[in-house]
């Protein structure tokens, strides 16, 4: 029954554009990511219609009339100069070779561990986990949520533009169950590969299909792969973003298991490692899921949150709950609550904890349904 319900599950997924065969780095130099990829058109014919929006999963073309005024939004001779990056074919890194000296104003990321002073990468108070998905939303986001709403949990979802246009009811419901919806960008690509005028496409067209979808104008984004620079940012800033990264060292590599690079036991093994270092860390932290593929919110809801709510103390909010920002959104709080001080089991926390025994027959089920899904995946992949 698990079994059937992930594999179409993993069907659905698969349908989110025409072929599964691009791999891209996550920002890691080593590690492969196989996502979905559209077939782009090279040469901008004409204008996207009133009320349609750019391809799915492709880079917008700048030559657009609406790109054009977004453009206008920014000053880009107050954006740093340095040249966008170039997307190795092989490993899907955009950082330079080894060896290669990146100037430290650069501040890179992915490729120089630089955080700015802006960057969000943690939540301040210790034992604050600030909960964050990405991708979505994805037929299989409607798990997810299911399982969120049923804790009473909410979470900062980072949206792909393409994806919102394809699900936006899935968008609406997580608007409407009071998540704290941002920014991923339209077609998922690497930032910092992009030119200055595509980057504003990205956001912008984003920015877009969640207004027209939820009526709200999301403040927070965050970069695909954390791919990020002084010139991203530039831009980002200018234009009213927040940006948004993840805590070094604290991605899940739940989005390695549907290439088969991660298992659903690697992923709970790193994130139990987190929970033993926790307790003695100075600040709270930002942790990377995803809920694009079957098996990622398959190890989020079996395992991850199960395992998490069992752990005394930990206080599980979205970024802008960890921030205190009653104000996610160019136009306000919009659905999004800020609670009070909270802690674990108050608030915006769990308010259903499932005893030991419960979560590891859950964590085994899991594992049985997650191997079938991959193997699916993997299948469709060879066949791509
Ligand atoms: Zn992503």
């Amino acid at each position: 029954m698990v079994k059937i319900s992930t594999s179409f599950a993993a069907v659905a997924a698969l349908s989110l554009s025409a072929s599964l065969s691009l791999v891209s780095a996550h920002g890691h130099n080593s590690l492969l990511e196989k996502r979905a990829a559209a077939i782009c058109k090279t040469v901008y014919t004409t204008p996207v219609a009133a009320g349609q929006y750019p391809d799915i999963d492709c880079v917008p073309f700048i030559q657009d009339p609406q790109v054009q005024t977004w453009l206008k939004l920014v000053d880009f001779t107050k954006t740093p100069t340095f040249k966008p990056s170039v997307v190795d074919a092989t490993t899907g890194s955009t950082c330079p070779p080894a060896g290669t000296v990146i100037p430290a104003d650069q501040c890179w990321w992915t490729c120089q561990k630089c955080e700015a002073k802006d960057d969000i990468t943690a939540c301040p108070t210790p034992g604050t986990w600030g909960l964050t998905y990405d991708d979505g939303p994805s037929p299989d986001s409607t798990r997810l949520y299911d399982y969120l709403q049923q804790h009473n949990q909410k979470a900062t979802l980072f949206i792909v533009g393409s994806r919102a246009v394809s699900y936006p009811n899935l968008l609406k419901r997580a608007y409407s169950d009071g998540h704290h919806i941002a920014i991923h960008t339209w077609s998922h690509h690497a930032m910092t590969s992009l030119t200055n005028e595509q980057v504003v496409a990205e956001l912008k067209w984003t920015e877009k299909a969640i207004f027209d979808t939820i009526g709200v104008t999301p403040i927070y984004w965050r970069p695909p792969f954390g791919d990020i620079d002084a010139r991203v940012r530039n831009i980002a800033t200018q234009l009213g973003y927040k940006t948004s990264i993840w805590t070094q060292n604290f991605d899940t590599n739940d989005w390695n298991i549907p290439g088969g690079t991660a298992t659903p036991q690697s992923v709970t093994d790193t994130f139990k490692s987190w929970l033993v270092n926790i307790p003695s860390m100075k600040t709270g932290f930002i942790v990377l899921e995803h809920d694009l593929f079957p098996q990622e919110v398959d190890v989020a809801i079996t395992s991850i949150l199960p395992l998490a709510y069992q752990q005394k103390g930990l206080n599980i909010v979205p970024i802008a709950q960890c921030l205190s920002d009653a104000k996610p959104y160019k136009e306000g709080a919009g659905t999004f609550k800020l609670q009070g001080n909270t802690t674990s089991g108050s608030g915006s926390g769990p308010t259903v904890k499932p005893s030991a025994g419960q979560a590891l027959s859950i964590i085994s089920g899991g594992q049985v349904a997650l191997t079938a899904g991959a193997t699916f995946l993997m299948a469709a992949l060879v066949g791509a």
